[in-house]
């Protein structure tokens, strides 16, 4: 476990976290640099449309300093041609998460990090942080134990409701687009 959280990570099968999501009824999205390194917004804007066909409401939650420009994430997005209306800031989207029945962070760690609301002596403490822990279920899709660009451990992948989605974010999202596929 983490330097002095409690809990532990579990990991999840792409199919799995992708069948669960297909089947929800409200998603929420986080997208962070690793997203950007692994350019897989192509591939997640595919799975998004695969969730909405089947009646999904998808929205995709901005936070501010998400990867390494101001406006990053927008330009990622824009790129794959994700329709703005289902693209939020923090403030419009943070009191949603605790209404959807999961939120899935792609490439993102400090952005979601609860240690900034709780933790004084955190070099993140004091930042608005995008409120994934409160939805019922968060996967969080990242390669492995790496830390975000702040260095400091991420309480959220050890909460009971994370499961950890391990691999690089386009080969994950090509996994969870044929998941959902396979179902017919
Ligand atoms: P972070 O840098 O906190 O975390 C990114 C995560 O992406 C890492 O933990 C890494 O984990 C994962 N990752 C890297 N490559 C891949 C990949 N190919 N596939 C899947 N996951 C991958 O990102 P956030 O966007 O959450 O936060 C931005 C940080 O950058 C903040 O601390 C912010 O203050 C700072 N910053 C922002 C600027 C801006 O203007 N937006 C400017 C300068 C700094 P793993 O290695 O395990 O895959």
């Amino acid at each position: 476990s983490g330097e002095g959280i409690e809990g532990t990570m579990k990991s999840v099968e792409p199919s799995d976290a992708a069948i669960s999501m297909y089947y929800g009824s409200k998603v929420i999205i986080v997208p962070g640099y690793g997203l950007a390194v692994a350019q897989a917004q192509h591939k997640l804007y595919e799975f998004v449309k695969l969730l909405q066909k089947n009646g999904v409401d998808v929205s995709f939650a901005i936070h501010p300093v998400a990867g390494r420009m101001p406006g990053h994430m927008n330009v990622l997005l824009a790129e794959a041609g994700v329709p703005y209306d289902i693209i939020h800031d923090l403030e419009d989207i943070n009191e949603e998460f605790a209404q959807a029945d999961a939120a899935i962070v792609i490439g993102a760690n400090d952005v979601v990090n609860p240690a900034a609301r709780t933790n004084k002596s955190s070099p993140i403490y004091g930042m608005p942080i995008l409120n994934v822990d409160m939805a019922q279920q968060a996967y969080v899709v990242k390669r492995g134990q790496g830390k975000g660009y702040s260095g400091v451990e991420n309480e959220l992948f050890y909460a009971d409701n994370t499961q950890m989605v391990y691999g690089d974010a386009q080969k994950v999202m090509v996994q969870m687009i044929e998941a959902v596929k396979s179902l017919g």
